[in-house]
């Protein structure tokens, strides 16, 4: 009998980058190189970078932009592939909210609705940070309300 090539389906998916630390923007287009050349990974678009002062967090300023996917991988392996992307940029975890040279995070995967000890989509705080929603709003801005920007609007955010 003949193998049976399945396809899984193309999921659309958004993905938070962020860095403080060393060469932050350099950095985040390494990791969006990176994120394109995953296998079963295709980058669709990324926003422009901006630069946010540090919330919940400390160091210097953050370097933030948000990147849309296509990609046939799970959300737990979609996980897996940012976490190595972070590693390989020298990601370390001294303590919670440490300044880092990389962070991505997994915002939205299709219209799935996961809470998993390891992973929770939507994202759990993307509603409370300005760092996700306005690059977020640039490039979907149907994704993003009027009210969502309104209630982040105090917090400090430029394009770079
Ligand atoms: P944070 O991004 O909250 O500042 P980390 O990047 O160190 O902190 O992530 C801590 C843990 O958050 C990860 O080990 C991961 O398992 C978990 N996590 C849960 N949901 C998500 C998500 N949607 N995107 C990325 N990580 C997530
Ligand atoms: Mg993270």
């Amino acid at each position: 009998m003949k193998a049976l090539a399945v396809d899984r389906a193309e999921v659309t998916a958004f993905v938070a980058l962020g860095a403080n630390l060393g060469h932050a923007a350099q950095a985040l287009r390494d990791a969006l190189t990176a994120l394109g050349d995953t296998p079963g990974v295709r980058l669709v678009q990324a926003s422009r970078l901006y630069r946010t002062a540090p919330v919940q967090s400390t160091g210097p300023d953050y370097v933030n932009a948000v990147a849309e996917v296509s990609t046939t991988l799970t959300a737990p392996a979609l996980l897996d592939a940012l976490q190595a992307i972070e590693d390989g940029a020298g990601r370390q975890r001294p303590y919670r909210n440490a300044p880092r040279t990389l962070d991505l995070d997994l915002l939205l995967y299709g219209s799935a609705r996961i809470d998993s000890p390891r992973l929770t989509v939507p994202h759990p705080r993307m509603a409370q940070r300005a760092f996700v929603l306005v690059p977020l709003a640039e490039i979907a801005r149907a994704l993003v309300s009027a009210g969502q920007l309104a209630a982040v609007a105090d917090q400090t955010i430029e394009k770079i």
